[in-house]
């Protein structure tokens, strides 16, 4: 059988993690068995819909790469089938007008709760013929009286449903517009959706859409719902929990496949593996093993998982990654010529592309001053002389490279009997404006005798002018 799958957000906020998982289990189930995976926008709800909400769920599939065979397939466009099935249900009065006015009804659920009943809608519209004057009715779905329907749900096992449990849905409204139950029935039928992976808020749902696809006799998928993601609180996941957001989670710097890797582990495992390539989860990945019960989050978890990534990943990749981020920092990383030397030494320090930017930054351009309380601590007693013995060794330096570098610092630490903290830091904060760099001579050696020097020599201005203002 050929694999549909489909994730069809609303378009009504940013792409949160819970459907960004949600995404990536169809995604991943539709990989993995050769199958299309459709992206659809349920934007029928105009209202709450808007054109930023769809800008940042197509950003966030992009950035993920969750990339779609079929869509975007707005909802907004398909008003005129909806349309047409409705017609085609009253027609095979399969669904009815309903007159029923709001105080109708609400005094039928009042009798039915007082009776010590569910309230729900009890069909009195059903075989009515005339309509009444001055009301627009709504459409109500024929819903079975008898029977049950059976969901044999891939991730929570059978779910059985009475019939007499579920009351007439409304599939349009008096302005004619159509319902979300029903539009999904109407999609998932014409897509030839054969599998729904979604969240199991849905679930309720699912008995009421598969008695509108029985009834259009359309072919019911198989379904799997999935739990929600829970906060440490035992909470629904909302932003009291932190970002929520996928692209909260790409503005901070994590790697998208890190964080599809953390989704992915939320709910579902595989031994005690935790790091999986993409092509990995495509082939280990199987939508009966996702856990019945709520994943917790766990942020610190996440960003553990980001910087493993980040330590193994290729120089070229997180430049790709980080281009956002550098440009952020007002530096064009393509324009760099070693860029992959200073990606290489700062990767393994760095938890997010946004340390690493950091982290990086001064190796392109020079720093806009000195951090005050690393000048407190390096830039005082035996500095000065540091520095300018330094400039002496390496302005003749043969080889400007990590190893020659290296005895250069050494011997000038030995030559002046002290430690070689006391050597390393002032050139640190000399280079970097910072006391934190990479090892010295692999931060020299890529920063180049020219930057290298002329950087020492303003810190020893600096120092100058600092003790004399001391001074004076
Ligand atoms: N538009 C629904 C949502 O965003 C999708 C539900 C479904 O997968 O059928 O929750």
């Amino acid at each position: 059988m050929a694999i549909v799958t489909r994730f069809p957000p609303s378009p009504t906020g940013y792409l949160h993690i819970g459907g960004a998982r949600t995404a990536f289990f169809c995604w991943l189930f539709a990989r993995r068995r050769q199958g299309r995976f459709i992206l659809r926008i349920e934007d029928t709800d105009v209202e709450r819909s808007t054109a930023e909400s769809v800008q940042a769920i197509l950003d966030g599939m992009a950035w993920l790469g969750l990339d779609y065979d079929e869509g975007p397939v707005y909802q907004s466009k398909r008003v005129d089938r909806y349309r047409q099935v409705i017609g085609q249900m009253l027609q095979a009065r399969q669904a009815y007008h309903c007159y029923c006015t709001k105080d109708e009804l609400e005094q039928m659920r009042e009798q039915q709760r007082s009776r010590g009943g569910k309230p729900r809608y009890d069909g009195r519209c059903r075989d009515r013929r005339e309509p009444r004057p001055g009301i627009d009715p709504v459409v109500r779905f024929k819903n079975p009286k008898a029977g049950s329907v059976v969901i044999d749900d891939l991730v929570k096992g059978r779910i059985v449903i009475r019939n007499d449990e579920l009351d007439d849905l409304i599939i349009a409204r008096s302005d004619g517009t159509p319902t979300y139950n029903f539009t999904v029935v109407v999609d998932d039928m014409d897509m030839g959706v054969t599998h729904v992976i979604r969240g199991d808020d849905h679930v309720n749902n699912t008995p009421r859409q598969i008695n509108i696809l029985a009834a259009l006799g359309a072919q019911v998928p198989a379904y799997a719902h999935v739990p929600m993601i829970m906060g440490a609180d035992g909470k629904r996941l909302s932003k009291r929990h932190g970002a929520v957001s996928v692209t909260q989670y790409r503005d901070e710097g994590y790697l998208p496949d890190a964080l599809l890797n953390y989704l992915a582990r939320l709910g579902w495992s595989h031994g005690d593996q935790e790091i999986f390539t993409r092509e990995e989860m495509i082939s280990l990945f199987d939508i009966r093993e996702v856990h019945r019960n709520a994943a917790v989050f766990n942020p610190e978890k996440l960003l553990w998982l980001n910087y493993e990534y980040m330590k193994s990943a290729d120089p070229g990749d997180l430049k790709e990654q980080g281009r956002r981020h550098f440009q952020a920092a007002g530096i064009a990383i393509d324009a760099q010529d070693n860029w992959e030397q200073v990606i290489r030494a700062n990767q393994e320090r760095s938890k997010t592309l946004v340390e690493l930017v950091q982290r990086s930054a001064f190796f392109f351009r020079q720093p806009d001053g000195y951090d005050d309380k690393a000048v407190k601590k390096h830039f005082k007693g035996e500095a000065h002389a540091v520095l300018a013995a330094l400039i002496q060794s390496l302005q003749s330096l043969a080889d400007w490279e990590p190893a020659a570098i290296h005895d250069c610092v050494h011997s000038l630490a030995e030559r002046l009997g002290l430690g070689l903290g006391k050597v390393a830091q002032p050139i640190r904060v000399a280079v970097a404006g910072v006391a934190v760099s990479p090892p010295i001579d692999e931060t020299l050696a890529i920063l180049g005798r020219d930057q290298t020097l002329s950087r020492l020599r303003a810190a020893l201005d600096f120092i100058d002018q600092d003790n004399a203002g001391t001074v004076g």
